[in-house]
């Protein structure tokens, strides 16, 4: 059996195990390829198996991976920090956007949008774990910064997306975890709608993040094995 499908078994299994612990459905979470520095062969080999969400953090590379690799093959989500001038290369491209993190970037969707006459499903990013150098709205003004959105016809908020803080003592990532399931109600007594998506948890810490409600959990190293740069060259943020 390859490496990919042994992996995605054992990640099955875990995914499971987090299911069952807290009384929760397979059904209810998506597993988000993160697929930053892998080919496109591998990609496609965990897409065939039965993967088809897709997720790039850098613009550059989901353009190219996006020429071989693109719909109804696999929907391609947008998971990291979106520089403006950029906003026009992802359009049309993706089916979800994580990392809607400040009011300039939803301005310039709403512009591109409103032109074109089409929509786009968003989520949140909130900076839960309170580090300076993390993007997302922190939790405080989640909601302020949710009203002003949801006025934006163009945008379908679905939920909210987090990073948790890099840490080995996954009481640390659970507490991300949980400041994002309280935003979530939060949000919901609010604005009296559900915000059913909540894209939490990688590959050191998705158990956690199912435990605590995820819906989407992003995973690359656990699937495709170590890359080879550190994480923060494409986070610099995390450095
Ligand atoms: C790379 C990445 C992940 C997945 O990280 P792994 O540790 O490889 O599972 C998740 N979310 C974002 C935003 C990423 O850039």
């Amino acid at each position: 059996m390859s490496e990919i499908k042994e992996n995605l078994i054992e990640l099955e299994k875990r995914i499971n195990d987090a299911c069952s612990r807290v009384g929760r459905k397979r059904e209810e979470i998506k597993v988000l390829l993160a697929t930053k520095t892998v080919s496109n062969e591998r990609i496609l080999e965990a897409v065939k198996l039965g993967y088809p969400f897709v997720g790039e953090n850098k613009v550059q590379e989901l353009l190219t991976k996006f020429k071989d690799i693109h719909p109804p093959q696999v929907e391609w989500n947008f998971i990291g920090h979106l520089q403006t001038n950029k906003v026009k290369d992802v359009l049309g491209k993706i089916s979800l956007l994580h990392s809607v993190d400040r009011w300039s970037l939803v301005e310039e969707l709403n512009r591109r949008l409103a032109k074109e006459n089409q929509t786009l499903d968003i989520l949140i990013q909130v900076n839960t774990s309170n580090e300076e150098s993390k993007y997302g709205v922190s939790p405080d003004e989640v909601l302020a910064f949710l009203r002003k959105v949801l006025v934006v016809k163009t945008l379908n908020v679905k939920g909210f997306m987090t990073l948790a803080a890099l840490s080995s003592d996954p009481d640390v990532s659970r507490e991300c975890f949980k400041i994002l399931k309280n935003v979530q109600q939060q949000a919901q007594t609010e604005f009296g709608r559900e915000f059913p998506e909540l894209s939490m948890g990688m590959s050191s810490d998705f158990e956690g993040a199912i435990e605590e409600g995820a819906t989407i959990i992003r995973v690359g190293t656990t699937i495709f094995g170590q890359r080879k740069y550190a994480d923060s060259y494409y986070w610099p943020s995390s450095q």
